[in-house]
């Protein structure tokens, strides 16, 4: 349910699952633990906060799944909250970030007229390339107009949340929830931070 969003809160890295000990059933519990919390003398492909041994210990699976259905409990029975919560100020700095990008490629389209205009570049290149970035252009657009209204978020999460009680549902419905709804899972010893995609 968690793998992939699921990070330790000290470094940064991914959270990996790991067999734990052996119950006297004969199952065998399921432990997430820091990427980092055995470094491995050899180098990795994938590293993380430069391979500098993390002091964070392990989880059990189970209550972290449990806690994040929890969480998500909370959000179905009083969504307004946690949409209050989920800062504005994210959502203002992804709008930045996406009218800082429309500027930008409104001044390359720009350039590539110039270059156009200097007989720098073909026509058929000014038109495939002008016609790439509009696209994107438009698309930037679409965003953030959606990004802006309130209710769409709303509408969006009323969509994802249409079940009865989050503990009825099969885990694949959990897991598809957790997913379309939880960027993050930030885990501290004493803490776990939830970083939602709402
Ligand atoms: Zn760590």
């Amino acid at each position: 349910m968690l793998s992939g969003i699921v990070k330790c809160g000290y470094c940064g890295a991914p959270l990996v699952a790991r067999l734990g000990t052996r119950r006297k059933d004969g199952s065998r519990t399921i432990r997430y633990e820091c990427y980092n919390r055995y470094p491995q003398k050899s180098k990795r492909v994938t590293t993380y906060n430069d391979d500098k041994k993390c002091k964070s210990g392990f989880y059990y699976l189970l209550d972290l799944e449990e806690h994040v259905l929890d969480r998500l409990n909370k959000l179905h029975t009083n969504p307004e909250e946690v949409l209050s919560q989920t800062s504005e100020k994210d959502v203002q700095f992804d709008k930045e970030l996406k009218s800082r990008e429309i500027k930008q490629i409104q001044s390359k389209i720009e350039k590539l007229n110039n270059l156009y205009l200097i007989d720098n570049i073909s026509l058929e290149d000014l038109q495939s390339k002008t016609q790439e970035l509009i696209s994107r252009k438009n698309e930037l657009l679409r965003e953030l107009e959606v990004d802006s209204d309130v209710s769409n978020r709303k509408k969006r999460l009323e969509e994802v949340l249409n079940f009865e009680d989050i503990y009825s549902i099969d885990y694949e419905h959990q897991k598809f929830i957790v997913n379309s709804l939880i960027d993050r899972v930030k885990v501290h010893a004493d803490a776990i931070e939830i970083l939602w995609n709402i």
